[in-house]
């Protein structure tokens, strides 16, 4: 087998992996880079070779995954698009709501390379787009008829990082390829952990977003969802508001069962929660999914026990900010034109508001530089916001869709395979692993392929 990086970041970037296995090709995951503009933030599609790709695989829809599938098919017009069948329902969601942010930011911002594609693509491709069931395996080549000649195969594995999240196997004649995608190995709210039991390969693609990061013994994800909660009923007794940025998928449901929960234990009064148009949809999607779903609280319905309320760009910018609001808003980064960019700008000013980050920011997003910010400074919020300073209360909470390190190592002994390939992570993370695996299993190759860089393994 051969894996291609076309990532065109050593960091997380946007994800995109080309595999080569029996002289067939396989895409897995086409994403975007949240932070790059227009074409500097594609995959470097235009360096996966001249060969055509039978088959795209994608492991979930977030952007850094998907957001650049229609364009991966451009480049790439007879694969077949292979998903999760809970990912089949919400892919067409994102990359139209993609199309709609592009031209927002073609408007505003005047980016000229806008939109990347069409929402006339986004319906032409969904045509050819197919759900999977977890577990099971199909082929991804189609031979001409007559000719008889097995295809390799892939399979899905629940991730439990979001809805229809996976990990995906690819058996090839001699060799198989493990790819984990965004994976969390320990419960969330609502999604139980990824289940990898089992899975062997020769190959491990293995994504390493908290390498750098270690837990302190006494950690305890309950605590941690115990001091936002202490710290949200501070901010609502005071009166103030409280900005929770948040993905529209994953973050958001996880995020709203928690509220629900609290409220229904009388943590605080009920009051409405106010939501970005797109995690309504996708908390629509969780409830109407929740029985094909491996999660805890089946039969908790987020739409019934939480009043959402979904907030207008236009109503972003007047709605009264006092009274105790809570606003679980895309986009976790807080990236320009987004609900929690345009709702921050109004906040970070303001000492009775406060801003809790619940997810991983980049460092030169707008919300990793708030992150970084000390009170009373100022900083480069972004772009469009200026320089602010930061007077509203600012805190990290650290309940990650991430497996943590020790988990993924541990899954690498599981796997026990010949070559890992780290991706999806920065440069310390990445050399973390690096530096674990040499130790505990030397017979391991490990690979850290650079942007459009290939692996033979
Ligand atoms: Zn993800
Ligand atoms: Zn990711």
């Amino acid at each position: 087998m051969q894996v291609t990086n076309l990532n065109p970041d050593p960091d997380i970037g946007a994800s995109a992996w080309v595999v080569e296995c029996d002289g067939h090709r396989l895409l897995l995951d086409a994403g975007t880079h949240p932070q790059r503009e227009g074409r500097a933030g594609l995959p470097l599609y235009a360096q996966a070779g001249e060969a055509p790709m039978d088959a795209i695989a994608l492991s979930h829809c977030h952007h850094d995954h998907v957001g650049s599938l229609p364009v991966a098919i451009r480049h790439f017009p007879s694969a077949h698009v292979f998903m999760t069948d809970l990912s089949y329902f919400l892919v067409e969601r994102v990359l139209h709501n993609s199309v709609n942010v592009m031209l927002r930011q073609r408007a505003e911002l005047g980016i000229k390379e806008y939109p990347l594609f069409s929402h006339e693509e986004v319906d032409d491709y969904a045509a050819v787009f197919q759900g999977i069931a977890y577990r099971k395996e199909v082929d991804w080549v189609s031979f001409p008829r007559g000719r008889r000649t097995t295809s390799p195969t892939l399979e899905f594995f629940d991730a439990g990082h979001t809805l229809g999240s996976a990990g995906i196997r690819v058996k090839g004649h001699r060799q198989t390829l493990f790819y984990s995608g965004d994976v969390c190995f320990h419960d969330q709210t609502l999604l139980r952990a990824a289940r990898f039991d089992g899975v062997k390969a020769d190959i491990l693609i293995l994504e390493t977003t908290r390498g750098g990061r270690s837990l302190s013994p006494d950690f305890s994800r309950e605590a941690e969802m115990a001091r936002l909660g202490d710290a949200i009923e501070e901010v609502l007794a005071a009166k103030g508001s409280v900005l929770i940025p948040s993905f529209a998928l994953g973050r958001t449901q996880e995020m709203l069962a928690e509220l629900a929960l609290w409220m229904k234990a009388g943590r605080w009064k009920p009051r409405p929660v106010h939501i970005g148009g797109l995690g309504r949809v996708f908390t629509e999607i969780y409830d109407l999914q929740a029985h094909r779903t491996h999660r805890s609280h089946p039969r908790l319905r987020l739409t019934e026990a939480v009043e959402l309320k979904v907030l207008s760009p236009q109503e972003l910018e007047h709605t009264k900010l006092t009274g105790g609001k809570i606003f679980v808003m895309t986009a976790g980064m807080m990236s320009e034109n987004t609900g929690a960019h345009d709702l921050a700008l109004r906040m970070v000013e303001d000492p009775r508001q406060a801003i809790f980050f619940v997810g991983y920011s980049a460092p030169d997003s707008p919300a990793g530089r708030l992150r970084e910010c000390p009170p009373g400074k100022k900083f480069l919020f972004s772009q469009f916001g200026g320089e602010l300073t930061r007077n509203c209360r600012v805190e990290a909470f650290d309940l990650t869709a991430h497996a943590n390190r020790e988990d993924l190592l541990e899954f690498v002994g599981q796997v026990d395979p010949r070559v890992v390939v780290l991706g999806h992570g920065d440069g310390p993370a990445r050399s973390w692993f690096a530096e674990e695996i040499a130790q505990r299993w030397p017979q391991i190759r490990v690979h850290q392929p650079g942007p459009g860089e290939t692996v033979a393994c």
